[in-house]
């Protein structure tokens, strides 16, 4: 007979999981039907069953170190099969934010990027550095014809922006590693199984991950496979335009596409479909938000804020551009201090926001190839409480 292991319910951990989004928690009786019609949770210990007594018990360890709730891509089939609207997809999704804030270091950026409470001095500091730097320039003026340039120095761009990127990397890095840690002590079958060596595993993940394989074979919410393979490629996009651009301005001394360096085309079309991409994306994803939520699941601050923080970006991008050619340097200009704004919060947040979910999905599935997925705890629990329930039938106990 299986060993019983004595579980000690966090009824704190429960509610935090409640406020994270996860309202209907309670409700689920463990029919199992949300593990029967998840098509891409596997036979052998499927989720997220398992994930939804966790959390009503209060299972913070468990949930916090499960690879399984990153496998999920928040389609919500099971939601929609759900006999008891518990909506096992929003659990999930509740208990991956919960995940980043308790790896994410440094811990109080993680926080701020959490809290609704804290939206003001979040997006503040971006605010607050991009205006420093047009004041450090020339002060509050237009110089026309339009000149980035002339308005924050590229220079100070390029030091800020550096430094907020390499503190994201740093932070990233730090973070996963012990996400890493977490999943390598918590889940593992003791000394059982051969291990994949780590690079190889993340070769088969990306394998995965670039075309979004696993997500395609979602049925109910096929929609949000499109539109998450269109942020995705057009983030990439627009990281690697990011990228030669700079090495343009740094290294060979080209101008910048917005004065029409010599070569500069084939790097505008480059940008602009990827911001197109970009967009329409984040447009379908923050429609089907908006018109289908049954289907998307519930939203919640923390969904929000990555939304706003990366439609912010993509669209001022645009827009900065197109009024730039619509001939109103005064309008560039804000537009361009104020996307600087949104890409300073991206950079800054990305180890803290939604967008981390990028990270903490590559460990966990290459973590999942590299062990082979060997889990310590089993589909059915064999749990006995810590503290023996009363039986209440006709109101006696
Ligand atoms: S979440 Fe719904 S489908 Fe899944 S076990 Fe609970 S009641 Fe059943
Ligand atoms: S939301 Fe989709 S991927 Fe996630 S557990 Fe439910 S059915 Fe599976």
């Amino acid at each position: 007979m299986a060993k019983e292991l004595v579980a000690e319910p966090d009824l704190k951990f429960t509610q935090d999981i409640i406020a994270a989004g996860a309202g209907d928690l309670k409700k689920c009786y463990q029919c199992a039907t949300c593990s029967v019609a998840c098509r891409i949770a596997p036979d052998n210990n499927p989720y997220p069953r398992k994930e939804m007594i966790w959390a009503q018990w209060g299972l913070k360890d468990r949930l916090l170190n499960d690879p399984d709730v990153w496998m999920c891509h928040q389609c919500n089939d099971c939601s929609i099969q759900c006999p008891r609207g518990a909506n096992p997809g929003d659990v999930l999704k509740a208990v991956r934010k919960m995940a980043i804030q308790e790896n994410s270091w440094p811990s109080f950026l993680g926080k701020l990027v959490g809290s609704p409470a804290l939206f003001v001095p979040a997006i503040a500091i971006p605010v607050v550095v991009v205006l420093l730097l047009v004041f450090a320039n020339q002060g509050f003026s237009f110089p026309q014809p339009v000149n980035y340039g002339k308005f924050i120095n590229y220079v100070y761009i390029q030091v800020i922006f550096t430094a907020a990127l390499l503190f994201a990397v740093v932070s990233m890095v730090l973070s996963l590693k012990k996400f890493w840690a977490s999943l390598e002590t918590n889940n593992l079958v003791g000394g059982s199984g051969e291990r994949k060596a780590f690079f190889p595993s993340l070769i088969e993940a990306l394998k995965e991950i670039l075309p979004h394989t696993t997500f395609k074979e979602c049925q109910a919410n096929n929609i949000r496979y499109t539109s998450h393979l269109l942020v995705f490629w057009g983030m990439i996009g627009l990281l690697v335009t990011t990228t030669i651009v700079a090495f343009n301005i740094d290294i060979l001394h080209i101008a910048p596409p917005s004065q029409n360096g010599p070569g500069t085309l084939p790097i505008k079309i480059l940008g602009n479909v990827s911001a197109v991409s970009f967009v329409l994306g984040l447009g379908i994803m923050l429609i089907r938000r908006l018109t289908a939520p049954e289907q998307t699941g519930g939203s919640s601050y923390f969904d929000w804020f990555f939304i706003f923080v990366i439609f912010g970006t993509g669209s001022t991008g645009l827009l900065t551009e197109l009024i730039r050619y619509a001939g109103s340097p005064g309008g560039a200009y804000v537009l361009y201090a104020v996307h600087l704004m949104f890409v300073l919060a991206l950079f800054l947040y990305l180890p803290f926001s939604k967008f981390a979910h990028l990270g903490y999905r590559t460990v966990a599935i290459t973590w999942g190839k590299s062990s082979g997925r060997n889990l310590k705890f089993p589909v059915l629990p064999n749990f006995v409480p810590a503290a023996e329930p009363k039986l209440v039938e006709d109101g006696k106990v």
